[in-house]
């Protein structure tokens, strides 16, 4: 069991239901995690600068089609006071999350990004959507050290049906994941597991892209069920058949962490807020038992903490970050791990893989969409039971959003 695992590996793995061949996978999962990353748990502190999105992922709250909640934007200066937040509890990495905001634009997230680096020793993470070349290009300029971008899965008939395109604008998150290491961006990347219509095979298919990409995170989670969101109330697609659907549970969240853990041993690998959420009492902890060793305590301030609803009964929303960061070091210390200092990128991340210790198949020439369509081979075509459903209400509130753009990047409170 090792990087050099294969596919039929991965999968027999990701069926496994006997309890002593399990503790061995996450032992041998724990084993790799602390020789290649070390004892140390990286802290990122999470700031949720908007819940604005023109997207309509068919699994998010935040889509533009859920008119239930309100809207935020935060204020530069409060989140120069949340960055400000993380130095004093000693993070070394500040992540700036959002929906597909272009009310956050260019020049003026290029300003922040500046000035973060100007007042604190932190690492900034974007996590914003499918931004364009010339975006991702002015903020990496302006400073910011890495993107996360999910590919969430790598089953393109799913994909197509949960997250439509914006527009006529193509959808491509491997094609931008390429751009950003093009730009020098680290990179991070990840699924989500249990969505409806997911296979086993392509969680495993997921599992060797991971392999084939050369990610510098990868964060992996359960999909949550959101009522406000077409997936997560009755749009129906057809279960695959003979039992291939991937449940939703923690444990086959363990499992997709450990094997990627296996196969990616030097890559940093969070133990996700949405698997505290399905085991408020000690999902991060085995999480990090399993393979992981990144935590993102949340930093939003708490007004707006409960409108960045992703889905639903999400872990830490009424926490302020000072409880947070307690329980977080009480949590981190109980299972013998320290917290890491410094930014906490991947280690050694410019040598070649093989000096790495992993034995990743990457190759830096590699074209990622040949990869994919390889490692899709194997996925059987996705059947939707009412497919205008998703895609109509996704097209017409698409186009709407794109109208009102122009005038949204006008309107920001940001200008
Ligand atoms: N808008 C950006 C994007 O889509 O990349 C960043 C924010 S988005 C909320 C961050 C991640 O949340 C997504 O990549 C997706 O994997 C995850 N997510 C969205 N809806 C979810 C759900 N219902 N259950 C679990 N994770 C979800
Ligand atoms: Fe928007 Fe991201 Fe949610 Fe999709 S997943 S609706 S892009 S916030």
């Amino acid at each position: 069991m090792n990087a050099t695992m294969d596919k039929t590996e991965i999968l027999a793995w990701l069926r496994e239901t006997d309890a002593a061949r399990l503790a061995e996978l996450w032992r041998r999962a724990d084993e790799t995690r602390r020789r290649q990353v070390g004892d140390a748990v990286h802290l990122r502190g999470l700031v949720e600068i908007s819940n604005f999105c023109v997207r309509q992922c068919g699994y998010c709250g935040l889509r533009a089609g859920n008119t239930r909640i309100a809207r935020y934007r935060m204020l530069a200066g409060e989140i120069l006071e949340a960055a400000r937040q993380a130095v004093k509890f000693g993070y070394g990495t500040v992540v700036l999350q959002s929906g597909e905001d272009y009310g956050l634009t260019t020049s003026w997230l290029a300003d922040m990004i500046r000035q973060l680096k100007r007042e604190t020793p932190l690492a900034v993470t974007l996590s914003l959507g499918e931004r364009s070349d010339r975006e991702l290009a002015a903020w990496r300029a302006a400073g910011a050290d890495r993107y996360l971008l999910r590919f969430e899965t790598s089953d393109r008939h799913l994909l197509d049906e949960i997250h439509p395109p914006l527009g006529n604008r193509k959808r491509d998150r491997l094609a931008i994941l390429r751009r950003l290491k093009a730009l020098g961006y680290e990179i991070g990347s990840g699924i989500m597991v249990g969505l409806p219509g997911q296979t086993y095979a392509s969680v495993a298919n997921d599992i060797e892209l991971f392999r084939i990409l050369d990610l510098d995170m990868i964060g992996i989670g359960p999909y949550i069920p959101h009522p406000g969101t077409p997936l997560g109330s009755g749009f129906q697609i057809f279960p695959p058949v003979n039992g291939e659907q991937v449940p939703n549970t923690e444990l086959m969240v363990y499992k997709a962490i450990a094997l990627t853990r296996l196969v990616r041993p030097d890559a940093n690998i969070p133990a996700t807020t949405a698997l505290a959420t399905i085991n408020k009492k000690n999902g991060r902890e085995l999480g990090l038992q399993r393979g992981a060793n990144v935590f993102m305590p949340n930093l939003t301030p708490l007004k707006y903490r409960r409108l960045y609803e992703i889905y639903p009964a999400k872990a830490c929303i009424a926490e302020t970050d000072v409880k947070c960061h307690g329980c977080l070091n009480a949590r981190i210390h109980t299972i013998g791990r320290h917290i890491g200092q410094g930014p906490g990128g991947r280690r050694n991340r410019d040598l070649p893989s093989a000096e790495r210790g992993s034995r990743s198949r990457s190759h830096p020439q590699l074209h990622t969409d040949v990869v994919l369509s390889r490692a899709l081979e194997t996925v059987e075509p996705l059947r939707v039971a009412d497919p205008s459903t998703l895609r109509s209400t996704a097209t017409e509130d698409g186009r709407s959003d794109l109208a009102r753009l122009p005038q949204t990047l006008e309107s920001s409170s940001h200008a």
